[in-house]
């Protein structure tokens, strides 16, 4: 079921499929839909080539697996097929078990390029798996010029550095989604959908695994994920106390908006630290990014100067953060956030 079946491709290139270039997207998945971060990588890899064979693999089990498996099905004719690897193992985002399914997957099939997207999951099981292929990763591209010259970020997104890559295939890599804008999936989803072919876990060496996953802990929220919200209200050290950041999340209802944090607002124990934005923290690119009280370093910057339209708030009018401002307001959040939620209409 692996290596591509000649049936699946035009009849005469299928003799050719294996000189093509192909491509396996390494898929998250949530509530039954494929991460928008997942869609975009798919973007990225049709902009190596349109020639791309290119692959989906989702892991899992459950019934929201199938129905992930269905929604990136309908990626179709983006991608040529959807790998489900039903199995425990694969339910939880261990870098262990993933990276060598992606090893397992490579040896049976030979691709080209794999890629995912520079989210966690992503950072976490592509260097594992490019260390067990033998390979040197490139992470967090933003751009692909030719199909092994790429663009990407160094020194917290102050330059940017061209990197061409010169290692043997697999060329593994990870893009930041935020540059790559995620595709449409066909409302047709049954007469239009890429085949879905199960991955044959059942040698996979269960006790070999060196971690186990003991607990998820997340914060039950109605508010959008932070990566892909199309608004980010942030706060950051001067909001000052955990009760004040209260407000902003008033204010993140009103506007149907997730909350980011700087790290200072993080390291002061305000809210956990995966709202943090930056460049040890989350990347974002919203078409609203609000910052009140938010100094504007280059680490913070980093996280989110892509956005479309940025608003700050900030008393200093020297403050950094004015420098990459569309609209700045020189004042006291205490004053801005009350009026906002007291203007804004409800949602
Ligand atoms: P401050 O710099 O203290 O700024 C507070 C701002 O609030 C000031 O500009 C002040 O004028 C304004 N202010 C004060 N009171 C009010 C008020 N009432 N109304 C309006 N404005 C007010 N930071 C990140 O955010 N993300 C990262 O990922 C990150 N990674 C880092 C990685 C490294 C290796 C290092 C060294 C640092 C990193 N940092 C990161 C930290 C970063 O350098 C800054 O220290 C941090 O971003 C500052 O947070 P802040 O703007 O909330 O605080």
């Amino acid at each position: 079921l692996l290596s591509p079946s000649p049936t699946q491709y035009p009849s005469p290139f299928s003799r050719l499929v294996r000189f093509c270039i192909s491509t396996l997207v390494i898929g998250e998945h949530e509530d039954g839909f494929v991460k928008p971060s997942t869609l975009s990588a798919v973007t990225a890899a049709r902009a190596i080539s349109q020639d791309n064979i290119i692959s989906i693999l989702l892991g899992g089990s459950g019934s929201t697996l199938g129905k992930a498996a269905l929604h990136a099905a309908s990626v179709h004719p983006l991608i040529s097929q959807v790998l489900v690897a039903d199995a425990d193992i694969f339910r939880n985002p261990l870098a262990e078990p993933w990276a060598e399914l992606v090893h397992m997957l490579h040896q049976k099939s030979g691709y080209t390029y794999i890629i995912s997207a520079s989210s966690t999951f992503g950072k976490n099981v592509l260097p594992r798996a490019a260390a067990i292929l033998d390979v040197s990763p490139v992470t967090d591209i933003i751009e692909i010029s030719e199909p092994h010259l790429f663009v990407r970020p160094i020194y917290a997104g102050n330059a940017l550095c061209t990197v061409r890559y010169t290692g043997s295939d697999p060329c593994v890599m990870t893009i930041r989604s935020t540059s790559f804008s995620p595709p449409s999936c066909s409302t047709d989803v049954v007469s239009n959908a890429a085949p879905i072919s199960q991955v044959d876990v059942s040698n996979f060496n269960k006790e070999k695994q060196k971690s186990r996953w003991l607990k998820l802990n997340s914060q039950n929220t109605e508010r959008p994920d932070l990566g892909s919200a199309q608004v980010v209200v942030t706060g950051g050290r001067a909001l000052k106390n955990a009760e004040n950041f209260k407000l902003l999340e008033k204010l993140a209802e009103k506007l149907g908006a997730a909350v980011g944090a700087t790290r200072a607002a993080v390291d002061a124990g305000f809210v956990a630290n995966d709202l943090q934005v930056g460049q040890t923290g989350k990347i974002v690119a919203p078409e609203l990014y609000m910052a009140f009280g938010v100094s504007g370093a280059i680490q913070h910057l980093a996280g989110m100067r892509d956005s479309k339209v940025i608003v700050a708030v900030n008393k200093d009018p020297d403050a950094p953060i004015f420098q990459v401002a569309d609209y700045g307001l020189v004042a006291d959040l205490f004053e801005v956030i009350p009026e906002l939620i007291e203007k804004l209409p409800e949602k």
